[in-house]
């Protein structure tokens, strides 16, 4: 699975609470209290040019800190949400958390870093073709501008039976609204080309699961969506890339973000901005 792999994150429920009914009746009950605490928190994962060409951007990734049981990983709660609806409270949380964190960095005068949140296709589903103003209200609220926050959706969204100009309208408005738009796990499931043709979306992200087993094939597909995707308009992110050697091929192949260990884990709020910091003292060193 491709959840829930940092070192940090540990499962707290192989202990005690272990039969899944009991788990998800205590992750249930813990939602509302947990939310009001501040337990579930952004962390940030950067997104890397790998020519250096470009400021780095980033992924907010959810992570549940209880203080009983320590950080509980997406991968143990996600799912759980998105069949009981409680996800769309959730992304539209993180959502506003990242609103305030950069509203905190324009204040303050610090680098406005460009910042992913997930948005759920359960979410999409069930709060219906008005979605986006939700999310247009507190962007506006908080005064954030048009362009430095994007919307992750996986291609599942776009798959469903008839639901074509309704995700076609959504994006439509979202768009309209200054929120850049990207197909998340692009090329895991059932991709079809025809995404590409039927859905305006600026950014794509490459699966990890063309850049685990690796082989010339792989390589040769990657390459070429690459090349598709930049000729229709779109710049490519590469999730989950691990080694340095496949930041180089990915360089070469114009690949235009790098996300992955390689780089950095998600990070807390605070350690994503000694991480950036660094960063921008060694990108500006290696520019002199
Ligand atoms: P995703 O959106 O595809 O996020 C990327 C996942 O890959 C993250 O897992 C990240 O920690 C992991 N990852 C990044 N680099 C590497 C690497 O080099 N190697 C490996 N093995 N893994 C890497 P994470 O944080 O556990 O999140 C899992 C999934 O949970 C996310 O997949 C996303 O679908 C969902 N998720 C996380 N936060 C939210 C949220 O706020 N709302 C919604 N709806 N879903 C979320
Ligand atoms: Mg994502
Ligand atoms: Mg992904």
């Amino acid at each position: 699975s491709k959840m829930g792999t940092e070192q940090n994150v540990c499962s707290f429920f192989s202990g005690s609470i272990s039969g899944k009914f009991d788990r998800e009746k205590w992750l249930n009950n813990m939602f509302e209290e947990s939310l009001k605490n501040h337990d579930f928190q952004v962390y940030l994962q950067p997104k890397v040019s790998p020519s250096h060409s470009q400021p780095c951007k980033a992924e907010a990734l959810v992570r549940w800190i209880h203080p009983e049981a320590g950080i509980i990983s997406p991968a143990d709660f996600i799912p759980l949400f998105e069949r009981n609806g409680k996800i769309c409270k959730l992304d539209l949380y993180m959502f506003e958390e990242v609103c305030g964190l950069m509203s905190r960095w324009i204040r303050e005068g610090r680098t406005v870093t460009g910042i992913s949140v997930n948005l759920s296709r359960y979410h999409l589903k069930s709060a219906g073709s008005d979605v986006w103003k939700s999310y247009q209200e507190v962007k506006e609220r908080y005064g954030i501008p048009d362009g430095v926050i994007e919307l992750e959706l996986t291609e599942t969204v776009f798959l469903e039976d008839n639901q074509l100009s309704f995700v076609k309208n959504i994006l439509d408005h979202f768009r309209a609204c200054g929120f850049t738009v990207s197909l998340d796990d692009f090329g895991f499931a059932y991709s079809s080309l025809s995404l590409l043709k039927d859905f305006q979306v600026d950014i794509l992200k490459l699966d990890r699961e063309f850049f685990v087993n690796e082989n010339e094939k792989s390589r040769k597909i990657v390459e070429n969506i690459i090349r598709l995707a930049h000729s229709l308009g779109m710049d490519v992110v590469a999730e989950g890339i691990e080694q340095m050697e496949q930041v180089e091929v990915l360089r070469d192949m114009d690949c235009d973000f790098i996300q992955g260990y390689v780089y950095s884990a998600p990070l807390p709020v605070e350690e994503f901005e000694v991480w950036r910091e660094k960063y921008q003292r060694q990108t500006a060193d290696m520019n002199c």
